[in-house]
């Protein structure tokens, strides 16, 4: 889909394939820089992180094992909860493991922060974030996040992974909802 195909439920492309995959690709070059000999497990948060995952891993010069979680998130609605349950927990014992978490976006930061604390606890010898994209201004609680793709303004972006009530996530390029389509002004 291009700018010219974006009908009337999105409002512009923030970030196109192409924006996304160079900026992963020099995202990679400092992971390979930072772990040297020590590739970290790579723990993907579903479903958003399911394109980010499968582009950065492919992308990094060592092999690297993934691991999975899903953690409770929006649902249909577009603002957090702050409230974090785990949906499906890693097949892995990451204990005094190299863990990096893959993610698709920090908002509030309310998911990760709980997240990386929570992976901390089962003796991780490290957790570092690395997220595609960020709303810098809507960060409720401090996230030291290592790997950020792109800071984006406080919109609800959908594709690349991202989806409004499970839509498109197969979207190539990461595109702005239009608020009409979630009651938003
Ligand atoms: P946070 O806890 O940082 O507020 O949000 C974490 C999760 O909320 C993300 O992993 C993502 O699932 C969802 N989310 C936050 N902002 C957006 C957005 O702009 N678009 C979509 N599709 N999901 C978002
Ligand atoms: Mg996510
Ligand atoms: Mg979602």
């Amino acid at each position: 889909m291009d700018s010219h195909q974006l009908g009337d439920n999105l409002s512009a492309i923030l970030h196109t394939e192409d924006e996304l995959r160079s900026r992963l690709a020099e995202m990679a070059r400092e992971i390979e820089v930072d772990y040297a000999g020590n590739p970290p497990l790579l723990v993907g948060v579903l479903k958003g992180a399911v394109m980010v995952m499968a582009d950065l891993a492919r992308e990094l010069r060592f092999h690297a094992q993934m691991d999975w979680m899903a953690v409770s998130s929006y649902g249909a609605s577009t603002k957090s909860s702050g409230v974090v349950r785990i949906l499906k927990d890693l097949d892995a014992d990451i204990t005094g493991r190299d863990v990096l978490i893959v993610e698709d976006i920090i908002d509030s930061g309310l998911t990760l922060s709980w997240l990386k604390e929570n992976l901390e606890s089962r003796g991780a010898k490290s957790v570092r974030i690395c997220t595609m994209l960020r709303k810098p201004e809507a960060l409720k609680v401090e996230v030291d996040v290592a790997y950020v793709g792109f800071d984006i303004p406080v919109e609800f972006v959908v594709g690349y992974g991202l989806d409004f009530a499970e839509d498109y996530r197969n979207l190539r390029d990461v595109a702005v909802l239009a608020p009409h389509v979630y009651g938003g002004e």
